[in-house]
């Protein structure tokens, strides 16, 4: 194997398909929406076979990882799941419909990445990761990206005939009704993506302060304190918490680590 994993998808053009094909577009593409595309492309050849379909994937972070598993991220942030329970290919055991095909679980794509039996992942600096991750290991959180992306890429590159998968790099704002009766949805870059039907698969959205944390950031705000609002460890900006300062941290679950 020569190429690396993790090429980008295509921009979808700026007409929609004519009818009777179809744009689906799925706003948010972590897992859920990956996962949902998985699914669109194994039923395609069942349930419209030979239709032109378009399937966009709108997503401000890179499609496959997403937010929570970007690559950039630092890899001290880890997976609470062991890798040999990550998987993005449904088996017997999944309830859906469709054909499913089996694939490698996160683990067996690590060993078959190492062995050279698979492409190398596109991101050198997480190369080292990919050795020493087993059945038991704590994958670090960007390899997770890693092997999303792969899935979403093998997937796209064995499209069904007439379905083409797509990326709009962007944060959907809106999602209008045309006149026509299509969808449109908006971005925070100000452009319009056209589309048939529209999924949403946003995962776990930002939330402002309310109760309880608005109280806290008042007091600090008061006391010459600082507090940070609940929020994603590896978005929130640690630098202003001096070095040897007293830190309480409120919960106990994977942010708590990721904080420590
Ligand atoms: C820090 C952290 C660690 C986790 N670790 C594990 C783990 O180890 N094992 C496990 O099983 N689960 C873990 N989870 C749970 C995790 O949420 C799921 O595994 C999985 O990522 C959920 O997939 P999703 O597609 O629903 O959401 P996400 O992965 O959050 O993907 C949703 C996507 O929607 C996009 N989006 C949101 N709003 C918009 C918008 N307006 N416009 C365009 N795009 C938008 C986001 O950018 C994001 O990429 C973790 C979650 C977090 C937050």
């Amino acid at each position: 194997m020569t190429a690396a994993s993790g090429s980008t998808l295509p921009q979808p053009p700026a007409r929609l398909p004519d009818r009777p094909g179809a744009r689906i577009a799925v706003v948010g593409a972590g897992p859920v929406g990956v996962g949902l595309v998985e699914r669109l492309l194994a039923n395609a050849p069942v349930l419209a076979p030979g239709r032109a379909l378009e399937i966009v994937l709108v997503d401000p972070f890179p499609p496959g990882a997403g937010r929570v598993w970007r690559t950039g991220q630092s890899p001290l942030m880890r997976m609470n799941s062991p890798a040999r329970d990550v998987t993005l290919f449904p088996d017997e055991s999944v309830e859906c419909a469709g054909p499913v095909r089996p694939g490698p679980a996160l683990d067996a794509w690590a060993a078959a990445t190492a062995a050279g039996e698979l492409p190398p992942v596109a991101d050198e600096r997480l190369r080292d990761d990919v050795p020493p991750v087993g059945p038991r290991s704590f994958a670090p959180r960007r390899l997770q990206g890693a092997y999303l992306t792969w899935f979403l890429h093998q997937l796209a590159g064995q499209a069904p005939p007439g379905v083409r998968v797509f990326a709009h790099a962007g944060r959907a704002t809106a999602l209008e009704r045309r006149a026509d009766g299509r969808q449109l949805i908006r971005t925070a870059d100000g452009a319009g993506l056209p589309a048939d039907a529209v999924v949403l698969a946003l995962g776990h959205v930002d939330a402002r302060p309310s109760g309880r944390d608005a109280e806290l950031a008042a007091f600090a705000a008061e006391n010459g304190l600082l507090h940070l609002p609940p929020g994603y460890a590896a978005d929130l900006d640690l630098s202003a918490v001096p070095a040897g300062a007293d830190v309480v941290v409120r919960g106990l679950g994977l942010a708590f680590f990721d904080f420590m």
